[in-house]
């Protein structure tokens, strides 16, 4: 029982500890599951939009190599300028990205320009992508960083060629602007979340522009950020999470560096933001898995309760099993024991006689009964009283016990004042040796019996010891030993007599 008890325990808490174990496994899972689709997600993204900004600038780099070559060879006369201007307005008009194409002379000077009103004093001497033309002589395209425009008063990135006399020296700059606005209005459509941000940013780590827009961000110095100072060192794409230092928010970052411009994309998600699906979903898993899981103690409450209520009851059961026992053992011995002299009764003696007579039988050994007899015991009650008669019976009985010493042997109060000593395996002489024993302890005790011719209390005793079959039953042998008692009483009393 208390096993079972041990075991449903042990069972219960297994099935506790393991769904426990599982539900945490599948939890971690599914978030690592979580995380590696919204990586995949975001750079999938990343790539999207960097192909897109590459087409753009591409757009933008043909737009300048025509022009470029058109002016290089027509020259920048007022009839050919009047031809520019039509060609590019129609060309124009297929590149929405498009915020002004501005030409300027060696000095910086505006000799033509798509915005209106056009400024003929202007001069963008002093801007990065001129004095980059003026300084270097690569023929190539410059994206220059994020500027406020003086024409249009638009945050616009510059796309730049340099213009070269016929000998090569340098003739000015064409210059193509892409306003901001045309990246934020794709990146306004593009679902980010409240901590989400998608930014263009210069390969140097110089921010061109970010959704969500900030006037402030625009030229921000990133080079530090860990993008820029570890990761695009080795890669050229990738995700990577961490916390922002600008506000502390943890995110996952995906980028991309263009393999044709100068520039990389990167797009963020706030990672708690990203990953509240996962977050919810789990919380009802927990809840669910936390209600069967009280069910189960529940359950297992009740089964541990209801061993335990059966361990009660079956050692309530053996506790009064054994106390029982103990009751029928002390009914037993009170049955078999006579009250006044806590000697064996004469039941009893029956018993014992009838086992041992049968033993001795079998065994072929010797079997000895002594008789004894108090004499004028009647006379003692008449004389001293009941209760005194009692008493003295006592201590004959405690004095006989005291001479039989052997744990084989049996006293019995054979019936009033006669007492029985069944002795077995014990031949005539030691009977004889017993018998005079009792004989002289019981004169010794010096019992007072005025009415008696002794003066103290004696008694007489038949001894019979019944060997190699000579008795037919044990009623032979008790009767050959009451007729030694009779002998003894008849000889005078306060003696023995063998049979
Ligand atoms: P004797 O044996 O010497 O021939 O004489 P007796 O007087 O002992 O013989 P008898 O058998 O006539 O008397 C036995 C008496 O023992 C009768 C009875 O009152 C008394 N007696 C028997 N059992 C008890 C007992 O349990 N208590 C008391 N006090 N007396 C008992
Ligand atoms: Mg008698
Ligand atoms: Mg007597």
């Amino acid at each position: 029982m208390k096993r079972d008890l041990r075991l449903a325990t042990f069972l219960i808490l297994l099935v506790c500890v393991s769904v426990a174990l599982l539900t945490a496994w599948q939890i971690w899972t599914a978030r690592q599951n979580t995380l590696s689709d919204i990586r995949t997600d975001t750079l999938n993204l990343t790539h999207a939009l960097n192909t897109y900004t590459e087409g753009t600038f591409k757009q933008s780099e043909v737009l300048l190599l025509g022009l470029t070559e058109r002016i290089e060879k027509d020259g920048s006369g007022p009839q050919q300028l009047e031809r520019l201007n039509m060609l590019i307005e129609q060309e124009m008009d297929t590149l929405p990205q498009l915020n002004s194409v501005v030409l300027y002379d060696a000095q910086g000077d505006w000799i033509f320009s798509t915005s209106r009103p056009f400024l003929p004093n202007s001069n963008n001497a002093d801007r990065a992508f001129f004095q980059h033309h003026r300084d270097v002589p690569d023929r190539g395209i410059f994206i220059g960083p994020a500027i406020l425009s003086r024409a249009t008063c638009a945050w616009v990135i510059s796309v730049s060629r340099r213009i070269d006399h016929p000998d090569g020296s340098f003739a000015g700059v064409i210059a193509a602007t892409i306003s901001l606005e045309h990246f934020l209005k794709l990146y306004r459509s593009i679902h980010v979340g409240q901590f989400g941000a998608i930014s263009l940013t210069s390969s140097e780590g110089r921010l061109l522009v970010r959704y969500p827009f900030q006037v402030e961000d625009i030229g921000r110095d990133l080079s530090h950020a860990p993008i820029f100072s570890e990761y695009l060192r080795n890669t050229s794409s990738g995700t990577v999470d961490f916390a922002s230092k600008v506000d502390g928010t943890h995110r996952l970052y995906a980028f991309k560096r263009s393999d044709q411009y100068p520039f990389v994309t990167t797009v963020a998600v706030g990672q708690d933001e990203a990953m509240q699906a996962w977050l919810s979903q789990t919380k009802q898993s927990v809840a669910v898995v936390l209600v069967l899981l009280g069910l189960l103690v529940a359950l297992g409450r009740r089964l541990i309760s209801h061993i335990s209520r059966r361990i009660r009851a079956e050692n309530k059961l053996l506790v009064t099993q054994t106390a029982l026992i103990e009751l029928n053992q002390s009914l037993e011995i009170l049955a078999s024991e006579d009250k006044l002299t806590g000697l064996a009764n004469r039941r009893h003696f029956d018993q014992f006689l009838d086992i041992e007579f049968k033993r001795a039988k079998r065994l072929g050994s010797p079997l000895s009964l002594i008789l004894i007899d108090v004499d004028f015991f009647k006379r003692y009650n008449d004389h001293y009283g009941h209760l005194a008669g009692d008493e003295c019976l006592r201590v004959i009985c405690q004095a006989i016990k005291h001479c039989v010493r052997r744990p084989g042997d049996m006293t019995a109060r054979y019936g009033g004042e006669e007492i029985a000593v069944v002795m077995p395996n014990t031949d005539e002489s030691g009977a004889r040796t017993v018998a005079e024993a009792i004989l002289s302890d019981i004169a010794a005790e010096r019992l007072a019996h005025l009415s008696s011719p002794f003066g103290i209390v004696t008694v007489s005793l038949g001894v019979a010891t019944c060997i190699a079959n000579s008795d037919p039953d044990e009623k032979a042998l008790i009767d050959r030993a009451d007729r030694a008692l009779y002998a003894a009483k008849s000889q005078g009393r306060n003696r023995l007599s063998v049979a």
